[in-house]
């Protein structure tokens, strides 16, 4: 089933180029202009998820967010201007699940809602029973979220969190070349002021403990653009 994703956003521009590229990966994708009927159309249901900007007429997207709160848990994610570091830390409080600031590019929201989607998929199976299927997998690699765990052919490897995350990253978008820009944003955050290239060495890290160890190339570098894993097998 396909998830289908609603675009709260007055700016017309931005809202039909996300629905654009929504439609374009396999989504389905539903727009609205203004706060309130946003409101009303994410509390009837049927969403997988909610991208919701914050400066919106009628009822601005915090509020949105604040009163959707008490009824849905379904995923959100904010879009937020730059610079407005208060509202990014609002929103986490009132339950947001990921922020992105605009201007962004398009690989690294969709990198963030696969991540979400993946989350909260892996939420509702938590909820109805113990299942290990949320188990992400390449050839003999697996990594479980819920239990913060990576084994080689059953065998468990030591990751720091941040290498985990960087993993995972890019584990949920298998056979997807990932920028640095879009692994530093998803991985590290926007605030990240240190050193642009800690993405190379964090992948560094991972053969490491992952490729040299077990004799196999797992993160393809892809010259000029970024990182990949692909799943050989198809
Ligand atoms: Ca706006």
């Amino acid at each position: 089933m396909k998830d289908r994703i609603l675009i709260i956003e007055d700016e017309e521009k931005i809202a039909r180029f996300i629905e654009l590229e929504l439609l374009h990966e396999g989504y389905e994708a539903v727009k609205c202009g203004d706060g309130r009927t946003g409101l009303e159309m994410a509390e009837s249901g049927g969403f997988s998820l909610v991208l919701l900007d914050i400066m919106l007429p009628e009822l601005n997207g915090m509020e949105v967010l604040r009163r959707l709160r008490r009824t849905s848990d379904v995923p959100v994610i904010m879009l937020t201007a730059r610079d407005a570091v208060m509202d990014k830390v609002a929103g986490l409080d009132q339950g947001a699940d990921d922020y992105i600031t605009k201007p962004f590019a398009i690989e690294e929201l969709l990198a963030r809602i696969r991540l979400a989607l993946r989350r909260s998929s892996h939420q509702a199976h938590e909820n109805t029973q113990d299942t290990p299927d949320d188990l992400l997998r390449c050839g003999d690699l697996t990594l479980s979220p819920s239990r913060h765990e990576v084994k080689y052919a059953g065998k468990e490897i030591e990751l720091t969190s941040r290498e985990f995350d960087l993993l995972n990253t890019l584990l949920v978008n298998k056979n997807i070349v990932l920028s640095r820009d879009t692994l530093l944003g998803t991985v590290w955050g926007y605030d990240y002021m240190g050193e642009t290239n800690v993405v190379d060495v964090y992948v560094r890290y991972l053969r490491s403990k992952i490729d040299e160890v077990f004799g196999i190339s797992l993160i393809q570098t892809v010259r000029g653009v970024g990182y990949v894993i692909r799943d050989e097998n198809g």
